[in-house]
């Protein structure tokens, strides 16, 4: 407004407060942008969905995504192409890199520039195109992240087609890990139904997101813990929308077996039937998937105390042994104990944690404990969402 009325009095001055600060009050000095926070996302075999926080700067002049081969395009973007410009409507916060190549790395950071040519920079992630394997045991490990929210959200595809969830991660007003995330890789995928889901135990980073899952597409069968105590709203959710999406409910109890494929060996080994006292998190199903010479552990948010040392008492080692481990209670010190990490003897350790989640996981204890043992960490906080697949020999991170 100012500037207009400045407009008829010194139009030389208007080109140099232009220069300036257009957008900002007149009056202030042009500052840096407000960055955006990016997120990347395999979308499909090969494409990367990318979006970023919208920047709300009165001086918001342009998004520019980088792309690289490999890390630092902030300190050096020459070595970095520009794949995507958008100019003019901060809006515009989407885009689908379809320009890459199986089984190579990319990095990615957004740059916003404002009216006065000023930069800010996004976070940078990178993201390894995976190879496509039809005949494998491929698991998507997805990023939960959104704001302060964290979770489990894991996508199983078996060798033979099946696709499964385990967990969906979060949801709030605004936003499902479900719907803004889990539906757009499945539809990336060519999923229009899902075998079965299973919702580890009652709480929302777990089972907020399926609830939009089971609205939006068919599920054949949902294994619940059939927690008995206290529950919540959103679990109330939870169990009112399997009923109503028709999926067939089932109570996933210890020494089950599940018949997810012909070539996997699936089995649940916790917990014991109507879990409804002590902690929740102890209510967690545990999935055991053997696929030939490979195994996972799945672990929902299973503490030691009470949880770990149960299945231990219950099991030999050698039933708990996984080449892969979804470490349980995303990387909190009070799961994953030495004796735990003892029977089950994971080659590779899988966190799914929020990047902005207040309780500090993952913890430095647990943390201390996969590196002495080295154990290789994949992470979601940092990494994004990864992938592990398997040919039932061979086990290959992306
Ligand atoms: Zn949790």
């Amino acid at each position: 407004m100012r500037i207009r009325s400045l407009v008829p009095v010194v139009v030389a001055g208007l080109l140099v407060l232009l220069l300036l600060s257009c957008g900002n009050p007149v009056s202030e000095p042009a500052g840096i942008p407000t960055p955006s926070d990016l997120i990347i996302q395999l979308h499909s075999d090969s494409v990367v969905y990318t979006s970023w926080t919208q920047c709300s700067d009165n001086d918001f002049d342009a998004y520019i995504l980088w792309r690289s081969q490999s890390a630092g395009i902030e300190a050096d973007p020459s070595q970095a192409e520009a794949i995507k410009i958008f100019t003019g409507d901060p809006l515009q916060n989407t885009w689908f890199d379809s320009d890459v190549t199986a089984g190579e790395t990319y990095w990615y950071a957004l740059e916003t520039r404002n009216t006065s040519l000023l930069s800010a920079w996004s976070n940078e992630l990178s993201l390894t195109i995976p190879l496509n394997e039809p005949d494998n045991l491929t698991v998507f490990f997805i990023d939960p992240s959104h704001g302060s929210l964290s979770g489990d959200a894991m996508l199983i595809r078996t060798p033979n087609g099946f696709n499964y969830l385990i967990d969906g991660g979060d949801r709030r007003s605004d936003w499902s890990c479900g719907r803004d995330r889990i539906i757009p890789m499945l539809d990336s995928l060519g999923i229009t139904h899902l075998d079965g889901i299973v919702g580890t135990h009652p709480h929302s980073d777990h089972i907020g997101g399926l609830i939009a899952v089971l609205e939006d597409i068919p599920v054949d069968r949902v294994w619940d813990c059939g927690w008995t105590g206290d529950g919540s709203a959103t679990y109330e959710d939870f169990l009112n929308e399997i009923q109503a999406s028709g999926a067939e409910y089932i109570e996933g109890n210890r020494g089950m077996t599940l018949d997810w494929d012909p070539d996997l060996e699936v089995n649940i080994l916790h917990p014991q039937p109507n879990p409804g006292s002590g902690s929740m998190n102890n209510a967690s199903i545990l999935v055991h998937i053997t696929f030939e010479d490979v195994s996972f552990l799945f672990t929902g948010d299973l503490e030691s105390d009470g949880g770990e040392d149960d299945v231990l008492s219950y099991y030999q080692p050698e039933d708990l042994r996984a080449d892969i481990l979804k470490v349980g209670h995303h990387g909190s010190g009070d799961a994953t104990s030495n004796l735990w990490l003892d029977a089950v003897q994971p080659s590779y350790a899988a966190i799914e944690v929020g990047s902005g989640n207040p309780y500090g996981h993952p913890h430095s204890e647990l943390l201390y404990r996969l590196d002495e043992r080295g154990i290789p960490v994949y992470r979601t906080d940092q990494d994004g969402t990864f992938v592990i697949t398997t040919d039932g020999t061979d086990i290959t991170v992306f």
